[in-house]
């Protein structure tokens, strides 16, 4: 099945550590990079840590709270839940909220406001009185929106997935319910720690997140508009224009932003989207989403291939429509320097002349800048280093090549084009638009050549 939703069109696999312990961290890594290899294609792996999740203890028979029932949380993670007591992962809890504050239970599903809060006992306990009603089941996630937490923003389960995941090579790090910088900078120490430097995406899903949206997206490689525990967080009828907030400060700090959860929801359960769906991913896009993520759908629907199928066709359709549009020249979000004149310059004859655009890129930054420029055509990216290639396939509109490193530009260049000739993504008589660096570093981008692919090999 994973060789077939690559095949489909996904281009990234996010490894929920939430639901994944150190074996599954592993084998999952294995079969992706499997499948990636079946399909031949570079993907990359997303590893989305946990963070802070506040989750209720173990409930074996859900519990039936009714409006008014006066819910006791006991801060001690092993209580067996039963009656109207329950035990939580979050020990803390008793020392941060206060009698007012709102609990969400279960994605807001349940909700009740904290009536009483007794430190003197032990273990120390919260009251919540319910004001919406539902059973209530085992580490089901309790938000408290407006509450200060005191929590740390890594866990020492987000540590241990963390060295594994740098252990077996993942290509991204998300971190869940980043408050502000700072949080980046934990999750930066502890990658210094482990020897590895990893791209982060920050998941935007605190109230306090979406105030600090510009001093974390300094620190960052890319946010996820993370919607589940945002509309649980801040009110959801406030949910679309955040989205659109969020997307566009990342498209103007030029960094990645993925659109993440209840996308095509429905298709857990029915072989086809709703109108509401649909058309919910195809707005993400013209917001200016670089990807677009399924998380229930593909990880246990009953409709997973149909799902990214159903994404793929949505994407394609909206990106034909006259209502995305390129970015101007001007906007085109890249750092001062020779390499920005030349991309600009690159994207403007991709459009103007309808060339496919040829990357070949160091870092990968060149292919990024170019991405968020949205040429009308394709984007061929050559890369040399594996790392590089599979971070590049969560950008938009970007097919990551592999290439050896070769001596001379020109024959990189010829070498290219072969590569994309055999890969029957060019025909002789398509127009190219290639930009390279004149020598092998980082930000050498400096060099742009016109070029009709031609008959021989
Ligand atoms: P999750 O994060 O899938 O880990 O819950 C995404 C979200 O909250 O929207």
């Amino acid at each position: 099945m994973l060789e077939a939703l690559l095949e489909a069109g996904a281009d990234v696999v996010r490894i929920n550590c939430s639901h994944s312990d150190h074996n599954a961290i592993r084998r999952q890594v294995a079969r992706i990079r499997r499948a990636a290899m079946r399909a031949d294609k570079r993907v990359g792996i997303l590893l989305d840590l946990q963070g802070p999740k506040i989750r209720t203890g173990p409930v074996p028979d859900a519990i039936d709270l009714k409006v008014d029932d006066h819910l006791v949380i006991a801060m001690d993670d092993e209580l067996v839940g039963s009656g109207l007591r329950v035990g939580t992962t979050y020990p803390a809890m008793a020392d941060d909220v206060n009698p007012g504050d709102d609990v969400l239970f279960d994605d807001g599903a349940l909700q009740g406001v904290v009536e009483a809060v007794h430190r003197d006992r032990d273990p120390k306990e919260v009251v919540v009185r319910m004001t919406v009603s539902g059973p209530l089941k085992s580490h089901k996630g309790i938000n408290l929106p407006g509450v200060d937490m005191s929590v740390p923003s890594m866990t020492e389960k987000d540590r241990g997935d963390l060295a594994v995941g740098a252990d077996v090579g993942v290509d991204y790090v998300a971190l869940s319910f980043v408050r502000s910088a700072k949080d980046v900078e934990v999750l930066r120490a502890e990658m210094t720690k482990l020897n590895v430097d990893l791209p982060v995406i920050a998941k935007i899903e605190k109230p306090e997140a979406v105030e600090n949206i510009d001093e974390i997206l300094d620190v960052v490689e890319g946010i996820m508009v993370a919607r589940g525990d945002l509309g649980v967080e801040i009110r959801i009828e406030r949910v679309p224009v955040v989205q659109k907030e969020l997307i566009q400060s990342a498209y103007k700090a030029g960094k990645l932003v993925i659109t993440a959860t209840q996308m095509l929801d429905s298709m857990i359960r029915n072989p086809r989207p709703t109108r509401a769906e649909t058309t919910d991913v195809a707005n993400a896009i013209l917001d200016g989403t670089d990807a677009v993520m399924l998380s229930g759908e593909t990880a246990t629907g009953s409709y997973p291939l149909e799902s990214v199928r159903m994404m793929d066709s949505i994407a394609r359709e909206v990106e034909q429509s006259r209502f995305f549009t390129t970015t101007p020249i001007a906007e085109i979000p890249a750092p001062d320097g020779v390499a920005s004149v030349v991309i600009r310059s690159a994207c403007w004859a991709a459009n103007e002349d309808e060339r496919a655009l040829v990357v070949f890129t160091w870092s990968g930054k060149s292919a990024l800048v170019a991405s968020k420029a949205r040429p009308h055509g394709p984007i061929y990216a050559f890369a040399f280093n594996g790392e590089v290639l599979d971070q590049l396939a969560l950008a938009w509109g970007v097919t990551p090549l592999e290439l050896q490193d070769l001596r001379s530009v020109d024959d990189l260049i010829a070498a290219g084009i072969k590569e994309l000739k055999r890969r029957k993504l060019v025909v002789p008589g398509d127009k190219l638009v290639i930009i390279a660096g004149s020598s092998p570093v980082v930000g050498a981008t400096d060099l742009m050549k016109l070029e009709i692919v031609g008959e021989d090999a």
